[in-house]
């Protein structure tokens, strides 16, 4: 059967400028004509979710004085879009209106913020999803303008979450429900829905967000739930790179990956995908594509279900390297651990109540030492969490001590092929000693699809480019 239906995100840089717009406006026009049935998702411009989260923390400091230069940044940015590309006079003054109202309803929320001194959670989400609900407006326009029938409306009607504020969670049966009853009719018509990405609403109908970067999974949820053959995701790069090219220059694109080996380098720090996108997509089987608004011809990134001939993909062993920066490895140590069944989860517990999460552990069969990454600036209540729940094993000296590294650095390489592939260990290690980047902890998961190390800072960018040379060009 043929492909039927598609769902596209944008991500913020392609929606903005006039420039970025443009493209993504063409893209939907091709796409159009390759796919009956189009979903269009959209992000804030980008930088502007920064800048209402920032008006609203200084909101809530008491300050707002930059809301007059806000609210005109804002303005500019989206009006010279509209300017340049809303060519009917109609819409575009519509639009404008509707994007004003929103910039008007974003210094109501600021002030409030103000006068109360403080912003809940759901005060942030509110004001956060104002970058989406602005955009949305605006590409709906555009797109409609460039003579392709399309409808702008808010995912808050359809994507019902949980009232988890700031990372919200969609409750997936209520939400399939409505996004077909909505969105299908749309489709049938031939029309074009256009989405923001990144928000939801309770079932109370008050708004919620899925977490910063979320329209990724927006997207993953609208794929999953309609359900599309084929969700694409464009962004300002050529897909899914070997490494961090600013830090590698020969970096290159991978045309496909799996979905197993994207998973982990989402989690280890490279940002392509929010990683709740794998998901969804995984379970409904459904087709994932990574491209460049900038660059539509490249053929971007492709996820695959499994890697080809013995668990190799193009012959590649591993596949990419990831940097984790501003980490602080803890550790809790005392010879009076050894044997104590409890000592990992109290430990845990203790850091799960300083809302940190652990990106990597390690802990030797000596069971002397459990160890653990953080981010730098939450190690300091994870220290304090620590010592407070193991005081008295501290004062009886079954714990010697719970100390923290300086700003270190988890560095992972990736690649579903060391699964079969003895040695991989063996070989990044010798790669790391003879470059003489010092290993302060390593970590491999189970599912051997990626082996993390920790590293000094300062030994970084030498981690990267020496385990970059792993990967066979
Ligand atoms: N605009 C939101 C953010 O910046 C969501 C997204 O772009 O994915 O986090
Ligand atoms: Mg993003």
């Amino acid at each position: 059967m043929p492909k039927q239906t598609l769902v596209m995100k944008f991500g913020g840089t392609s929606v903005g400028s006039t420039d970025a717009l443009m493209k993504a406006t063409q893209i939907v026009k091709d796409a159009r004509a390759e796919y009956p049935r189009v979903v269009v998702i959209t992000s804030a411009m980008s930088g502007v979710t920064n800048l209402l989260l920032d008006s609203a923390a200084l909101a809530a400091n008491g300050k707002v004085d930059s809301l007059p230069s806000t609210e005109s940044t804002l303005r500019e940015k989206h009006f010279a879009a509209a300017d340049d590309l809303i060519k009917d006079e109609k819409l575009r003054e519509e639009t404008k209106a509707e994007i004003n109202s929103l910039i008007l309803s974003l210094v109501d929320l600021c002030k409030a913020i103000a006068v109360l001194g403080e912003a809940s959670p759901r005060a942030m989400d509110a004001v956060a999803s104002i970058g989406e609900r602005m955009s949305v407006r605006l590409l709906g326009a555009v797109v409609n303008d460039a003579g392709i029938k399309a409808k702008a409306i808010e995912s808050s009607e359809f994507i019902i979450t949980n009232a988890h504020y700031q990372s919200a969670h969609p409750d997936f049966k209520v939400t399939t429900e409505k996004t077909r009853a909505i969105l299908n009719p749309m489709l049938d018509d031939g029309i074009v829905p256009v989405t923001t990405g990144f928000i939801g609403a309770t079932p109370d109908g008050v708004i919620t967000t899925l977490g910063r970067g979320g329209s990724d999974y927006s997207a993953a949820v609208i794929g999953s739930v309609l359900p599309a053959d084929d969700v694409w995701i464009w962004t300002d790069v050529d897909g899914v790179m070997t490494t961090d090219p600013r830090i590698v220059k020969d970096a290159k694109t991978l045309p496909e990956i799996t979905y197993s080996e994207i998973a982990e380098l989402a989690y280890y720090g490279a940002k392509v995908l929010h990683p709740k996108t794998i998901r969804p997509v995984v379970d409904a089987g459904i087709g994932l594509r990574i491209c460049n608004t900038f660059n539509p011809t490249h053929p971007g990134t492709r996820l695959i279900a499994n890697a080809k001939v013995n668990g190799k993909v193009d012959g590649q062993v591993v596949k990419a390297v990831t940097a984790i920066r501003n980490q602080r490895l803890v550790t809790i140590e005392g010879r009076g651990m050894l044997g104590v069944p409890g000592v990992a989860a109290r430990a845990f517990g203790a850091v799960a109540s300083t809302k940190t999460s652990v990106p990597l552990i390690t802990q030797a069969s000596s069971e002397q030492s459990i160890c653990f990454a953080v981010p730098s600036e939450s190690a300091e209540s994870v220290i304090n969490a620590l010592q407070a729940v193991f005081a008295s094993e501290i004062e009886d000296e079954d714990i010697d001590r719970v100390w923290m590294t300086e700003n270190v650095s988890i560095i992972t390489v990736v690649g579903v092929g060391m699964r079969h592939t003895p040695g991989v260990a063996g070989q990044v290690f010798t790669q790391l000693g003879n470059n003489k980047a010092n290993v302060l902890a390593i970590a491999q998961g189970s599912s051997e699809v990626s082996i993390s190390m920790v590293v000094a800072a300062a030994d970084t960018e030498l981690a990267v480019r020496s385990l970059h040379e792993l990967i066979v060009h």
